[in-house]
């Protein structure tokens, strides 16, 4: 069976510090060979129809997949509707400039969720001011929480991924690599961490915020929806 390969760019931000064909071709893959290059993977997500989204992992076949972070691509094609569960994909980590992450945000600045990794617990849900997520609890865990308004989440405000316990919240273009992908298996956090974070009684925080949020201005929602337009 063919192999096929695609490098995956998250953003303009995101920048390969090796060339990632001598990359592909050092780990065995013909460098003659048919290489798809998809760019601006986080604004294709957000375009969920997308046609050429959805068509990347469309052929019966195995794939070598290189990005800057694997996870972060993994967690995006998630949100976009690509379902990669029953592929047979090999991932290439490559080096990235991180220097770049840190001079700048990268848009669109979003949380997607690594569904390997999340319990369902809700904390991000009940902590964001900004009804970012949607909970269901009627689905399975690993499922119950969802990034439905993606781009209500402030740029550069990474505070819910912090909370997150066992580290399956992903900001792609943070230039933190606890929280932007680069580690393989998220990072978990401790129940201290957490009360440091919340710098009080993690429950009562909660609920505070859970009230404070439907309080919160509609005029941002629009803010937000023009946002969206500028992405669709
Ligand atoms: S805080 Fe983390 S584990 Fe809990 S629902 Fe959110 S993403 Fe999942
Ligand atoms: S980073 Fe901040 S604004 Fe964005 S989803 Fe999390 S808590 Fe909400």
């Amino acid at each position: 069976m063919k192999t096929k390969a695609i490098i995956f760019n998250l953003g303009t931000i995101d920048r390969f510090t090796v060339d990632p064909r001598s990359v592909l071709s050092e780990n065995g893959f013909d460098s003659f060979a048919e290489v798809t290059e998809f760019n601006e993977l986080a604004v294709a997500a957000l375009q969920k129809n997308n046609p050429e989204f959805k068509a990347l992992f469309a052929e019966d076949t195995d794939y070598l997949c290189c990005a800057s972070r694997p996870r972060a691509v993994r967690a995006l094609l998630d949100f976009g509707g690509v379902n990669i569960r029953s592929k047979n994909i090999t991932w290439l980590a490559l080096d990235y400039d991180s220097a770049a992450l840190k001079s700048a945000h990268g848009t669109p600045w979003f949380p997607v969720i690594d569904r390997d990794g999340c319990t369902g617990c809700g904390i991000c849900h009940d902590y964001c001011l900004f009804s970012t997520y949607t909970r269901d609890d009627a689905r399975e865990a690993s499922q119950r929480v969802v990034v439905t308004n993606p781009l209500n989440c402030k740029t550069g405000c990474p505070a819910c991924a912090r909370l997150c316990k066992s580290g399956a919240l992903i900001f792609p273009f943070s230039p933190d690599s606890s929280i932007n992908g680069a580690l393989e298996g998220g990072e978990s956090r401790g129940a201290s961490e957490l009360l440091a974070a919340f710098e009080a009684d993690p429950m009562k925080v909660l609920a505070e915020r859970r009230k404070k949020r439907r309080l919160i201005d509609e005029r941002k929602f629009s803010e937000a929806e023009s946002d969206r337009k500028r992405y669709s």
